[in-house]
């Protein structure tokens, strides 16, 4: 697990760049954190250092969207979702467990019971002492994504 601070959009977009270089095919990411915390920003310029050039806005009303990217960018925002069998009905299950593409679901904490066994947890905190201050943390949940975060750790806060 780590932390770290970001003080504007920008160095949020730039904190995700990093994040982006060392991610794989097969990762979940659960983001969570208030409204305006920062989630949707930091999925968007996520998804564009991986190589997707249209827009990326969260599927708030969709529950979904899919990206092309270096690999398939699955997309979910679940602040709108009523039911798990929302989630069933979209197969939100065959995505999330060994997904074949990266996926990054935002208000994740909503429905605890349905995320997978294995995903990095991200929570966005607004800082107290700073308007535009966020802090992030990153938490490998279940064995698989522990060196993931372990280097990610490592390349924000030492360069490498
Ligand atoms: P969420 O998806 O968590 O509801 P958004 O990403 O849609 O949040 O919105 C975050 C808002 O906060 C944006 O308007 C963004 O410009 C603003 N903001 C200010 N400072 C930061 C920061 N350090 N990191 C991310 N967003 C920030
Ligand atoms: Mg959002």
């Amino acid at each position: 697990m780590f932390s770290c601070h970001t003080d504007s959009p920008a160095e949020t977009a730039a904190l995700a760049e990093l994040v982006g270089k060392k991610v794989h095919e097969g990762t979940v990411f659960c983001l969570e954190g208030d409204l305006g915390a920062g989630k949707t920003l930091f999925v968007q310029s996520l998804a564009h250092t991986l190589g997707v050039t249209g827009e990326v806005t969260s599927p708030t009303f969709n529950l979904m969207n899919v990206y092309e990217g270096i690999c398939p960018i699955f997309h979910f925002d679940l602040y709108r979702l009523e039911s798990v069998e929302e989630l069933e009905d979209i197969g939100f299950f065959e995505y999330t467990e060994d997904p074949e593409g990266i996926v990054l679901i935002e208000w994740a904490d909503k429905f605890p019971e349905c995320l997978p066994e294995n995903y990095v947890r991200l929570c966005i905190e607004h800082d107290p002492a700073e308007e535009n201050g966020r802090i992030f943390t990153f938490t490998s949940i279940g064995s698989k994504q522990q060196k993931l975060v372990e280097e990610l750790g490592r390349l924000v806060h030492t360069g490498n």
